[in-house]
């Protein structure tokens, strides 16, 4: 690769760094005659670092020029940093240049803006649009939408791509007027509310016939910056419960906030870390998987997570008078908020149980994490605690003494000798 475009390909893939809404699940394009890649699941291969960020794509932006001063990006016009492009052309060349090589699944590409948001939505659509139809590529393509591009470029971005997104990165229009002046809530809440739209279409259009082309067949999500600004936890946690019942978002990713520019409008300190933002993970894993809501878990008198505790634990101490449940009685709906047991667990009870009642011994075997569930069950009348416990006491039996590691690769070793939290950790099972 000339050393020319290495260098750019460096600060491209550097500038795209602080963008943790890439995910490639979701996706089943299939491979056609001729091409290369496939975005079947088998044809995509995850990793995770520590805070569960996903790595598997070729993550750049096609330029980190940008007409847009947004006080907590690294790519801000007001910052003095060399500024570099990638053509569409070189976009498409380069990600085919690391498929074949078997360094990537697929690709993630984001940009700044320049001249306007119709003009970048444009090179994007190019580059994707060549990688599809001259390289014949069908991995797995996760796509950038220009808040404030023409609804017309929306719509072809979605043709090319599996996922399109949007950032909303600050969770209220205040914040977001105070610290990206150039964009208005509307501009990024639009985008959003169409392709919610097309991909609904898309679908009922493609029951009648398989060969209407796909839309966003891998659906949308959006990233919120947690710590950039005031908003509490509740307010975040109930705007991602709209997103995903309004707008059908397939995730919402929360990055905790890393200050790397200097500017009064933000936090002297961050006041968010990574264990605030794996505690939001975990809120909206309860919502989207274990059947909480919004308000079960936050209310006014409580507006932040509880650093000390996962949210299941949290809830079910606050509702300790629902404890012990009997293990080979309760719903499925009943064993989700027992704090210790996740959906596989939850799913593998439910079917052991119809081979005959369940001992506590058992509840290991089906991967209920007991040095937490211990408290809340019992299994054929008998409880491994001698004693039943208040809230208090068991709060102190309870807390959460994980450290939050920086970003890094974690091995993923799932044998039944791996750590439980840093198991939750990556699966998100509580
Ligand atoms: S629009 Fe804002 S967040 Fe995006 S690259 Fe430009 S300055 Fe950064």
């Amino acid at each position: 690769m000339a050393t020319d475009l290495m260098d750019r390909l460096k600060i491209l893939a550097d500038g795209a760094k602080y963008d943790v809404s890439c995910s490639s699940s979701g996706s089943s394009r299939a491979n056609s005659n001729g091409g290369v890649g496939s975005a079947a699941s088998t044809g995509i291969c995850h990793t995770w670092t520590s805070d569960g960020r996903c790595v598997s794509l070729l993550k750049i932006l096609m330029t980190n020029a940008c007409i847009y001063d947004c006080a907590y990006c690294v790519n801000r016009r007001s910052n003095d940093t060399p500024r570099v492009a990638l053509s569409p052309a070189e976009v498409a060349e380069l990600t085919i240049g690391f498929y074949r090589r078997n360094c990537i699944e697929g690709l993630f590409l984001s940009t700044g803006v320049v001249r306007s948001p119709d003009y970048t939505m444009e090179l994007l659509i190019q580059g994707v649009r060549t990688l599809r139809e001259e390289y014949c590529f069908n991995g797995y393509i996760h796509l950038k939408l220009v808040p404030g591009a023409d609804p017309l470029l929306v719509q072809q971005a979605g043709r090319w791509a599996d996922r399109v997104s949007v950032n909303l990165e600050l969770p209220t229009s205040a914040s977001l007027q105070l610290l990206a002046p150039d964009k208005s809530r509307d501009a990024v809440v639009q985008p959003m509310r169409q392709v919610n739209r097309l991909i609904t279409i898309n679908r009922a259009e493609r029951k009648q016939s398989r060969k209407v082309p796909r839309f966003a067949p891998a659906g949308q999500s959006t990233q919120l910056i947690v710590g950039a600004s005031g908003e509490s936890d509740r307010q975040i946690v109930i705007l991602s419960e709209q997103l995903y019942q309004r707008l059908d978002l397939k995730r919402v990713y929360y990055s905790a906030f890393i200050p790397v520019n200097q500017d009064t409008r933000l936090p002297a300190r961050p006041v968010a870390t990574l264990k605030r933002e794996h505690r939001l993970y975990q809120a909206d894993w309860l919502l989207r998987y274990y059947g909480f809501s919004a308000d079960e878990l936050l209310d006014e008198a409580r507006p932040n997570l509880d650093s000390e505790l996962d949210p299941k634990t949290g809830w079910a101490l606050r509702h300790i008078e629902l404890f012990p449940v009997e293990i080979n009685r309760v719903s499925y709906e009943e064993l989700l908020r027992v704090p210790g047991v996740g959906v596989l667990s939850a799913q593998r009870i439910i079917r052991a149980r119809r081979q005959g009642h369940l001992g506590l011994d058992d509840l290991i075997r089906l991967g209920v994490v007991m040095k937490r569930a211990r408290y809340f069950v019992t299994a054929r009348g008998r409880s491994l605690e001698a004693t039943t416990l208040d809230s208090s006491s068991l709060r102190s039996r309870l807390i959460d003494r994980t450290t939050i590691l920086k970003p890094q690769q974690l091995s993923l070793d799932f044998s039944s000798t791996a750590d439980d939290e840093i198991r939750s950790l990556i699966t998100g099972e509580l």
